[in-house]
């Protein structure tokens, strides 16, 4: 499988660094004020991770994405990227915007298309398949507006990435290691979590059969109870130096926001490993979701819509560790009772951490334990 990025072509958006020069210069325009999480997206759109998004999307986009899992030109894409404005917003004429943050700083300029109003329920309902405001990604749509602003990105703020600036590759910094490297077959790895062993074992299942792992843990708002960004890191940090050869692995983080849409957020997760460069990613059981609004494994069931992905999913059903089989196993391979098995519960480790308690390495490396034990707050308050 050849390592074209997705719709052909990898995205790059010049950025800029002064923001208050900036903002004098553009006081003309309109100006919209955008949310920290679609900044987040303005970076993954400059650096080509959304590739081929430019921008952010217009109504042919938009619609064909939510009818039929593509942008207009068919390229496969499930979830809309699109720029939310307020009811009162007015273009003003003018063909670019002033997109701000919080503080009133410029943050991007956009080339102004078009504006559209689109159904939030439709939205919810294709996006989420639900429009119960207890799912997180249902709730944030009705919360917000219900008009949009589609237009290509001409120049984004460079994006501060704080503590992981070491670890953020772009995309093109990604192909660059993987040729030095000479990988043909890089299987992604997506995660919000701390390792356990049965991470560890999807993740060397994969490695079996490829030349490389590319280990993307997702930096961001997270919920109350998860792993801090920090942790996430440090962690795989240690798993990675103490059990993997050398040579075999890349570390490096996503800057992005989980919607919890469950299968279709597969697929978008499945796209942005294929603009890092990868040929293969690892679907796990009810990947991306939240609650019970999906199937367990209907995120592997979605990818078979998409026989034009050009990047391929392998899929992992929930592994466990069996005292009668001594090894990871899941029910396709083990035949003993639940009564022998240890389930890799995030629920328990928790509970495990916040006592003092060192987990069994049966459960999770003593290596990454120590990090968790040894970190003042692991957890998200
Ligand atoms: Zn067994």
């Amino acid at each position: 499988m050849s390592l074209t990025p997705h719709g052909g072509r990898l995205v790059t958006v010049n950025t800029f660094d002064n923001s208050a020069e900036k903002s004098k210069e553009l006081s003309e325009n309109s100006t919209v004020r955008v949310s920290r999480e679609t900044f987040v997206q303005m970076f993954n759109i400059s650096s080509g991770v959304l590739s081929p998004l430019v921008g952010f999307m217009g109504k042919a986009d938009y619609e064909n994405v939510i009818d039929n899992m593509r942008l207009a030109d068919d390229t496969p894409w499930t979830i809309p990227v699109i720029l939310h404005v307020p009811e009162t917003f007015n273009a003003g004429g003018g063909d670019e915007i002033t997109l701000i943050d919080e503080s009133g700083k410029a943050v991007g300029i956009l080339a102004f298309e078009e504006l559209f109003t689109f159904s939030k329920k439709e939205f919810s309902k294709k996006v989420f398949g639900t429009e119960d405001e207890a799912h997180p990604g249902v709730a944030k749509t009705f919360a917000s507006s219900d008009r949009a602003v589609g237009g290509r990105l001409k120049s984004v703020l460079k994006f501060n990435k704080g503590p992981f600036e070491n670890f953020t590759l772009s995309p093109k910094e990604t192909r660059v290691l993987f040729k030095e490297k000479s990988w043909k077959e890089i299987i992604a790895f997506q995660t919000r979590n701390a390792p356990h062993i049965g991470h560890e074992y999807v993740q060397k299942t994969g490695l079996a059969f490829a030349d490389g792992l590319f280990i993307n843990p997702v930096i961001g708002r997270k919920k109350s109870g998860d792993f801090t960004d920090e942790v996430i890191l440090d962690t795989y940090q240690a798993l990675v130096k103490n059990y993997y050869p050398k040579n075999s692995v890349v570390l490096s983080v996503l800057h992005y926001e989980m919607q919890y849409a469950g299968p279709k957020e597969a697929i978008m997760h499945a796209i942005m490993r294929k603009n890092f460069g990868c040929t293969h990613i690892a679907i796990g059981r009810d990947h991306a979701g939240v609650g019970n609004y999906y199937g367990p494994y209907a995120a592997h069931e979605i990818f078979k819509e998409f026989p034009d992905l050009g990047i391929q999913a392998v899929f992992f059903r929930e592994f466990f560790y069996c005292n009668k089989c001594a090894g990871i196993a899941n029910e396709k391979i083990c035949p003993h009772p639940e009564s022998d098995r240890l389930s890799f519960s995030g629920t328990k480790l928790r509970k495990m951490f916040l006592s003092g308690e060192t987990p069994p390495k049966e459960f999770m490396r003593p290596e990454v334990s120590q990090v968790i034990l040894r970190s003042k707050a692991p957890f998200v308050e």
